[in-house]
């Protein structure tokens, strides 16, 4: 049974960063989904009628986690954020690793491991909603730029949430999606399930839609990156591994 109690306000922020408010009317909770804006998340929050309680972090970049003591200061909300970037993120409460997880009221969000685009990532998953909040670890047909970590730590990220339900909604951080399906379309020319999705990217850009969220059993058939284990994709892009074949398409990603 889908729990559909939970609400998520999204909004953009910054150049090209989405902001998140997750709220339970049941017990009055809203948690920041990330902070790239202070005053942006506190007027969004203002705007709904919700007090902020809770911010989770998914990891230390500044424009997830920049806007922590902004809000902290002015709510009191307590934080929490992942182990592994713990001291490049202010104002931490608890610190948290993969399996732990997160309350807000009732409703509980497992975190997942995904680091990679940094060391300790972490996504947020809540199961009884169908939600997953990923930063900067998978994006509609991309994936974060390996600032910190290895191509068998990303992978094995990528593996997790993989492995989450096909109708889990993703919620990524950043409106990369239009530039992301150019290089797709380039890993992958002759899908043609990737080639409509595109189009359909398209559409929604032309007409200022976002194309977040997305749901992860499309990308499953259609993110290069979360192919990199298809013998097909092994084949074009080479590596004997998934590991590899995820190194070579990130490299070639970052050189597109
Ligand atoms: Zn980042
Ligand atoms: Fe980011």
């Amino acid at each position: 049974m889908v729990d559909m109690t939970l609400q998520v306000h999204q909004f953009p922020c910054l150049s090209d960063n989405y902001g998140f408010l997750l709220h339970d009317p049941d017990s009055g909770e809203t948690a920041c989904i990330d902070t790239p804006d202070g005053d942006e998340y506190l007027k969004q929050a203002k705007a709904k009628g919700w007090r902020i309680t809770q911010i989770w972090n998914t990891h230390w970049h500044p424009d997830h986690a920049g806007g922590n003591e902004a809000i902290k200061a002015a709510t009191g909300c307590t934080i929490v954020a992942p182990a592994g970037d713990a001291e490049k993120i202010a104002g931490i409460d608890r610190q948290l690793r993969d399996g732990d997880v997160a309350t807000l009221g009732a409703h509980e969000a497992r975190v997942i491991d995904v680091g990679g685009h940094t060391l300790g990532h972490i996504a947020y998953h809540l199961p009884d909603s169908g939600i997953a909040f990923v930063g900067d670890s998978v994006f509609a047909l991309g994936c974060g730029r390996m600032f910190e970590g290895t191509a068998p730590q990303f992978w094995e990220s990528l593996t997790r949430i993989k492995q989450l339900p096909d109708d889990t909604t993703l919620y990524c951080a950043h409106e990369y999606t239009k530039a992301n399906a150019k290089f797709a379309l380039h890993a992958d020319p002759h899908n043609e399930t990737l080639q409509a999705y595109a189009e359909e990217i398209e559409r929604k850009r032309a007409a200022g839609k976002p194309t977040v969220p997305f749901p992860l059993g499309r990308e499953l058939g259609t993110n290069p990156f979360l192919r990199a284990d298809d013998p097909a994709m092994q084949a074009r892009w080479g590596g004997g591994t998934p590991p590899e074949t995820f190194a070579a398409l990130r490299a070639a990603k970052d050189n597109f």
